[in-house]
């Protein structure tokens, strides 16, 4: 799943491409994906794009008539700009936004779930739609200090990927924050002391940030298919800390693999998924 950084990466481009641009027709083959009925898609048709923005793992994307896309791509969605408009047989078309000489934007998506999704709000209606009223603070550029943010008894690594938290972080980048701070995943963020909080901060913006700062030399028009992310720690088990050198542990939680230093974050302990079940009790 795309998280802050990736966002950020597609906010920046489209940012930089869409604005000036009308669009000629939409069109949501996918009908699932489109979560509002009025204003219609139509309703977009003709409308100048003004901007696009981020907040927490969704995209906005301002036209001039005027009106607000949201857009989530869940785990499997792709926001890209084509040179060539889709065929009508593309079973990955969601939502087909068609600009003069032929290009579109188009949501695909890939899989047999249909997840991702697009409203089309008024602008005044934003801010108060569910999908962003529930979000937590961003996690990056400046996020607030997060000992009381985090003053729960739930471990960091479930809190840290909590949207309504803090937004932006999810299952791959978490293991990277976490393994910077130094901290375990199963700490509860009741526990935090003051230093680990700060430094947990620290570690959120450093980690975020450079994975933004790869994407800015790496990352160009047309978007990519797939992100290939700038991870040291997430699925890296085997691999040797960016730390210590230790072995990186992995350990299955939930539906899937977290990965940790056991001589920096867990006082060297190895993680069993048995234990682990006992632990989160
Ligand atoms: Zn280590």
């Amino acid at each position: 799943m795309p998280e802050l950084p990736e966002m950020e990466i597609i906010a920046r481009r489209l940012g930089e491409a869409l604005p000036g641009e009308t669009i000629e027709s939409a069109l949501a083959p996918g009908v699932n994906a489109l979560k509002t009925f009025d204003p219609p898609l139509q309703a977009l048709a003709g409308a100048t794009f003004t901007g696009v923005g981020r907040r927490g793992k969704l995209l906005t994307l301002a036209v001039d008539t005027p009106l607000v896309l949201l857009v989530h791509l869940m785990t499997a969605g792709r926001l890209q700009l084509y040179p060539k408009r889709a065929s009508l047989r593309d079973r990955t078309s969601r939502v087909l936004l068609r600009l003069p000489g032929d290009r579109e934007l188009r949501l695909r998506e890939f899989g047999t779930r249909q997840a991702a999704w697009v409203k089309v709000l008024r602008p005044d209606a934003v801010e108060d739609d569910e999908a962003l009223l529930g979000l937590g603070p961003e996690a990056w550029p400046d996020p607030p200090p997060l000992g009381p943010l985090l003053d729960a008894p739930r471990p960091l690594h479930t809190l840290l990927r909590d949207q309504t938290v803090i937004a932006g972080v999810g299952r791959t980048w978490v293991d990277e924050i976490l393994n910077t701070a130094r901290l375990s995943p199963f700490k509860r963020g009741d526990d935090l002391s003051a230093e680990e909080a700060d430094a947990l901060r620290a570690a959120m913006i450093s980690e975020l940030g450079r994975a933004i700062e790869h994407y800015e030399a790496k990352v160009k028009l047309p978007l990519p298919e797939k992100y290939p992310k700038p991870t040291r720690v997430h699925a890296h088990q085997g691999e040797p800390c960016p730390n210590c050198g230790s072995v990186l542990e992995a350990v299955f939680y939930e539906d899937y693999v977290m990965s940790y230093c056991p001589s920096c974050q867990t006082e060297g302990r190895v993680l069993k998924d048995r234990r682990l079940s006992r632990l989160l009790k």
